[in-house]
């Protein structure tokens, strides 16, 4: 294992709960292509943030760990166990993006660890920046969390192509023991969801927007066509609402019939949309979202068409969370295109970031970064990515717009 800092102390996090010291070790990966030139300037903004926050009563003690062409070059291998080991005792981890080669060459790193730390909540923060390229009339006000279920459904994999002998003796089964007769040209696939791991991400979601103060829990599903599977993850999500947090919450029924629409102090409102609805909802009026719960499959469809409603992928955030572990990365790739020259955008990762704190509950901390995110971009002083979808030419380099934030970070203090 990596030598981790004397100073730090190691976060625990305990069936979901986060418990953190003054100190808290954090490892961080630079990944490959753009990695190290948006991992670095996050790092030096969160430092900063968290020094003008909280002076030196709290600080990140980083640990550096190695993957993808960086440990290859040094070790030989893309995932050195020293990195996997260190990850198991410290748990959060802020990570650029990692290459992986498609259709084959390695497995995915970001797989990989998404299944050995059992990440089963993939978390995309969806907020609109006033300023921002969108497709939108007016998407001012957008500031949602999308929580996707990440381990069930039908993602996980369990199918057979229609020629195989696997089909086959589904169909017959299906046939003998139900009297359900599928033609022989019919590949199979079977849609997975259970209780357990529903209730699970329910809960997850569901402190966040306690946490964060949010008033609006959605759950997204298509349960008015899969009854027993988007149906049943319905009603396990509203059982975790209004059972275990029966005390914050209030049905959007309620909210009408009983308090007029007015949201009582201290309460939040658990509803629910249907898939195809919710589609047209996000475009049509997105504000009304806060925290949103969804099934694997709607949730990967649901998360980017959000996030091009607010600027796309250069500014997404992202989150893979599970029980005892978590990990935040930029949505977006290793960009080879720009890799090494210096423009790429930091905002996704530093969004990424602002989420890390979140879960830490250093709250102060991620909104300054995020007010001065907001002034750049309302200044127009962005990096050349957006630059182009706003019409601009003038644009700044990775270095000057982390110097712009650091800026505005501290007249913002001051
Ligand atoms: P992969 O590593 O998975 O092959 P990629 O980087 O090619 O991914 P995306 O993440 O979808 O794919 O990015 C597509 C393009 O968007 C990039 O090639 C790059 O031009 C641009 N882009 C992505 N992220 C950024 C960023 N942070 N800053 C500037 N441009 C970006």
């Amino acid at each position: 294992m990596i030598k981790l800092p004397e100073d730090g102390e190691l976060i625990r996090i305990e069936g979901g709960v986060w418990k953190v010291p003054n100190k808290p070790i954090v490892a961080y990966i630079e990944g490959d292509g753009i990695g190290p030139e948006v991992i670095r300037p996050t790092i030096e903004i969160v430092n900063e943030a968290v020094s003008l926050c909280y002076g030196s009563s709290r600080e990140i003690k980083w640990v550096k760990l190695y993957a993808g062409d960086e440990a290859e070059k040094l070790f030989g291998t893309r995932l050195p166990e020293e990195t996997l080991k260190t990850l198991e005792v410290v748990r959060v981890l802020l990570k650029g993006p990692l290459y992986t080669p498609p259709g084959g060459g390695w497995r995915s790193i970001n797989v990989f660890l998404r299944q050995h730390f059992d990440l089963y909540a993939n978390i995309r923060p969806v907020k609109y920046f006033d300023g921002l390229p969108s497709p939108l009339k007016n998407p001012q006000g957008i500031d949602m969390v999308i929580f996707r279920e990440n381990t069930d459904d039908l993602y996980v994999g369990i199918e057979w192509p229609w020629d195989s002998q696997e089909a086959k003796k589904v169909r017959e089964f299906l046939k003998k023991e139900f009297g359900i007769e599928l033609p022989e040209d019919t590949g199979i696939g079977i849609k997975p969801m259970s209780r357990y791991k529903t209730i699970r991400i329910a809960r997850l979601a569901i402190r966040y927007a306690i946490s964060t103060g949010r008033k609006f829990v959605t759950v997204v599903h298509k349960g008015n066509i899969m009854k027993y599977t988007e149906g049943a993850f319905r009603e396990w999500v509203y059982e975790v609402a209004l059972k275990e947090f029966g005390d914050y919450f209030i049905t959007e029924k309620e909210l009408y019939e009983k308090y007029g629409g007015r949201i009582p102090e201290g309460k939040l409102v658990i509803n629910d949309r249907i898939m195809d609805n919710m589609l047209q909802q996000i475009v049509l009026n997105p504000q009304q979202f806060q925290v949103i719960i969804c099934p694997n499959v709607n949730g990967d469809y649901l998360s980017d068409a959000a996030a091009a409603l607010v600027g796309g992928v250069s500014v997404a955030p992202s989150a893979n969370i599970g029980d005892t572990a978590a990990l935040f990365e930029p949505v977006h790739g290793t960009a080879p295109d720009i890799a090494g020259k210096g423009i790429a955008n930091p905002t996704a990762a530093l969004l990424s970031a602002c989420l890390m704190l979140e879960y830490m509950g250093w709250h102060e901390a991620a909104n300054l970064i995020r007010e001065a995110i907001q002034e750049v971009i309302r200044q127009g002083k962005v990096t050349a990515d957006l630059a182009r979808l706003m019409g601009k030419d003038k644009y700044l380099k990775t270095e000057e717009y982390k110097r712009e934030i650091l800026e505005i970070m501290h007249s913002l203090k001051h």
